[in-house]
């Protein structure tokens, strides 16, 4: 079956990510643009996405657990996950590394941790944007190590991505997708995402993958097919 995803949004958790950004407010308009499969990709962190994956379980949206990870080169990847307990145990691994600065929520904005009724019950104090310690030549197997699969992100864009920042996409680094919107720029399976942090930006129901069934395994199990399909991948 077709799925429509977007696998690249963001929350109120993310700094730059609108206020009304909450677990409810995002799936909402997801179902109202018609997709069926949402990531929730917050910049180093996925604690709102317990939330979210309820919100989305009694609606009947799929969203799986999800991060955008910056890296030690300030290069953007996209975590994906299949399990909410794999992301838990990535971003603990993820932490240990992060670098340490106060956010500033005047300057950057709020980093709002909700439940499933999208009230607030904690917020990060420590600033979500800051690089990581991790490398991007380590990432796509550490990330693979979670049970998840890692995906650089917007590599057709000029800020944070790994086109811009080491000018090529070297297939050493182990990636077997890539999220871009622009054709014929990378020989990669493609995903193609809003990167949301308003509610109005997430995608219309454009692009979908093949799947056997509407659940997180249905559209990960899709997601390792195309994977194992790039040039040169061994079998995952
Ligand atoms: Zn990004
Ligand atoms: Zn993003």
């Amino acid at each position: 079956m077709k799925l429509y995803y977007d696998f690249h949004i963001h929350s109120c958790l993310s700094p730059c990510g609108d206020e009304d950004n909450t677990p409810n407010n995002i799936v909402n308009m997801a179902l109202l643009q018609g997709l069926n499969v949402i990531a929730l990709a917050d910049h180093n962190t996925a604690r709102n996405c317990p939330a979210a994956m309820a919100v989305g379980q009694k609606n009947g949206l799929v969203v799986l657990p999800a991060m955008e990870l910056t890296t030690s080169e300030d290069i953007h990847v996209l975590c994906l996950f299949e399990q909410y307990s794999q992301a838990a145990r990535w971003e603990a691994h993820v932490q240990k590394t992060r670098q340490r600065v106060r956010n500033r929520p005047e300057i950057f904005g709020h980093q709002r941790i909700m439940n499933e009724k999208d009230e607030v019950i904690g917020e990060e104090p420590d600033l979500l944007i800051v690089s990581s310690g991790i490398s991007v030549e380590e990432v796509a197997a550490l990330v693979e190590g979670y049970g998840g699969i890692a995906v650089p992100a917007h590599i057709d864009k000029p800020a944070n991505s790994v086109l811009a920042i080491l000018g090529a996409l070297d297939p050493g680094l182990g990636f077997r997708m890539a999220e871009c919107a622009a054709e014929g720029v990378t020989e990669l399976p493609r995903i193609v995402d809003s990167d949301a942090h308003y509610l109005w930006d997430i995608a219309d129901a454009v692009h979908w993958i093949e799947a056997e069934t509407c659940s997180a395994h249905g559209v990960f199990a899709a997601l390792r097919r195309m994977c194992a399909s790039a040039p040169g991948s061994r079998n995952l």
